[in-house]
């Protein structure tokens, strides 16, 4: 009779403790080298990137290769892959993923291709793009966040990407020319440094507008001195601050 109830306490207890024990914490097991996201990733490509309008194989395959939830604090890991934007510290966001697998395919990216990020942020994008071409150059003027995204990606392996913090609106003449140019802050209108170093027939693309309200993403296709531009959809980014602000009088 004793025995039965301590076999009883026993199960209980083993029900109780032992069996929920990996489910305290945050959810999922966030071991090394295991990914706790597989699923939630496969849910956002499936349901905000290929029910919409992106179907570059290339592209969903890199943004199911990069781990989103990695650029963002750990308290936000659960909402990682939800599609909008998320903070990553100094009043800035990480682009939602829908608008950052649009603007990587709308540059039309060739594995040979080198090109220029301004806007590094999180360092979310500029993975997404070195996964795709050979070399990312990737300017940051928050240091903090230029420093954070450089050592995380590092610490990714990848070893095809250069980050440096300063203002992008004067590019970066000493890796110019580029076959594209994606700006992921938005400017009253392109600064023309960045045109000119752009290749012939090289894309650009970015949130052209002064106001939160009235930004558009646009693409740009360089023809001769000129860029051959469209409109692809009404967006909302951080502004682009620095040089661009006294050029636009923002
Ligand atoms: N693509 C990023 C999100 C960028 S948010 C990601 O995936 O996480 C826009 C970034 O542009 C911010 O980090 C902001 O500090 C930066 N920024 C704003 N003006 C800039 C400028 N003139 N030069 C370089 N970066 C700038």
């Amino acid at each position: 009779m004793k025995q039965k109830i301590l076999f009883k306490i026993m199960f209980l207890w083993f029900l109780l403790i032992i069996i929920p024990l990996p489910l305290i914490h945050d959810g999922y097991d966030a071991s090394a080298g295991s990914d706790p996201f597989i699923t939630a990733r496969q849910q956002m490509i499936k349901n905000d990137l290929k029910a919409r309008d992106i179907d570059d194989p290339a592209v969903l395959k890199a943004m199911e290769q990069v781990k989103r939830h990695l650029f963002v604090e750990r308290s936000q890991w659960s909402a990682a892959y939800e599609d909008h934007p998320l903070p990553i510290g100094a009043g800035q966001t990480i682009s939602q993923p829908y608008i950052a697998a649009l603007m990587t395919q709308s540059l039309r990216l060739k594995k040979h291709d080198t090109v220029l990020e301004i806007g590094t942020g999180s360092g979310y994008q500029t993975a997404v793009l070195a996964e795709l071409v050979s070399r990312v150059y990737s300017i940051e003027i928050i240091k903090t966040l230029a420093d954070r995204a450089d050592a995380l990606l590092k610490s990714m392996g990848y070893r095809n990407i250069k980050i440096k913090a300063g203002d992008g609106y004067r590019g970066w003449e000493e890796y110019a020319p580029f076959d594209a140019i994606i700006i992921t802050c938005a400017a009253g209108r392109i600064p023309p440094p960045l045109i000119r170093q752009l290749k012939e027939g090289g894309r650009i693309i970015l949130p052209l507008g002064d106001s939160l309200f009235s930004q558009k993403l646009v693409l740009g296709i360089k023809r001769g001195d000129t860029l051959e531009m469209k409109t692809i959809t009404g967006v909302r980014f951080v502004p682009m601050v620095g040089e661009s602000e006294k050029s636009t009088g923002r």
